[in-house]
């Protein structure tokens, strides 16, 4: 093994275990708990190394750093999951190699990716971005769409040719009411999740948690923990 990846490798068991430690903590099975390696910053060998330890599901936030990556990874058996903020210029480049967006936040956006889901051909997993911090019919400073905001793009995407509607996603906000409550947060995200469920059963992935707070976000009930830092090492720069 290259020292890269025996890295990787010692950083996914750390994960891991971390994981099945709070499943265990919260009474759920580990199965329950689905862990997306956020690849953002680091390059495409990377991603190759994380594939073969054993890696199903990979995050991106950029698309001009996530598209030539996942063409040289097209190969490898993943999932891709778009996680940053989308503009709808971007759209027809991400449902290109994307699997699941999960930071669908606007009417807009929806169109312009059933549109170009369409043109090519793919169904598109799609996950509302929920801001915890907007106001009354507001968006979060990091994109997301207010708790009041859920139902109508809900509706939206659930009708949308090429557009599956996933479930929700949201990062815990550094502002407003649930600053530094993590599990408060993401305790109200699963109450905006079965709220969302009784119009779309099938929308049952909850994304929330990243390195820092995926232990709370286990403990609330998501489904998917998005974790970059804790395997790959600290971002250089922007990210
Ligand atoms: C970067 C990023 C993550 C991972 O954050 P870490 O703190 O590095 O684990 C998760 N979700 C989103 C939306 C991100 O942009």
């Amino acid at each position: 093994m290259t020292d890269r990846k025996a890295e990787l490798a010692a950083n996914l068991a750390k994960v891991e275990e971390r994981i099945a430690a709070a499943c265990a903590a919260a009474g759920r099975k580990r199965e329950e708990v689905t862990l997306i390696v956020v690849t953002k910053t680091y390059p495409a060998s990377d991603v190759r190394f994380l594939s073969e330890l054993g890696v199903r599901d990979v995050a991106e936030n950029r698309d001009q750093d996530a598209a030539p990556k996942a063409a040289e990874c097209s190969d490898l058996p993943l999932g891709w999951h778009f996680v940053g903020q989308l503009q709808t210029n971007k759209v027809r480049s991400v449902v290109g190699y994307a699997d699941v967006v999960q930071s669908v936040d606007r009417p807009k956006l929806v169109s312009a990716l059933s549109a170009a889901a369409v043109r090519a051909g793919r169904e598109v997993g799609c996950l509302l971005q929920v801001a915890l911090d907007a106001g009354v019919g507001g968006r979060g400073d990091r994109g997301g769409v207010g708790p009041d905001g859920i139902e109508e793009l809900a509706g939206l995407v659930a009708d949308a040719p090429g557009l599956r509607l996933d479930g929700l996603m949201t990062v815990a906000p550094l502002t407003g009411e649930f600053a530094g409550r993590q599990q408060a947060a993401f305790e109200r995200l699963m109450d905006l999740s079965t709220a969302m469920r009784v119009a779309h059963p099938a929308a049952n992935m909850v994304s929330a948690g990243m390195s820092a707070d995926l232990e709370q976000a286990v403990a609330a009930g998501a489904t998917h923990v998005r974790v970059g830092t804790a395997v790959l090492g600290v971002r250089r720069g922007l990210g």
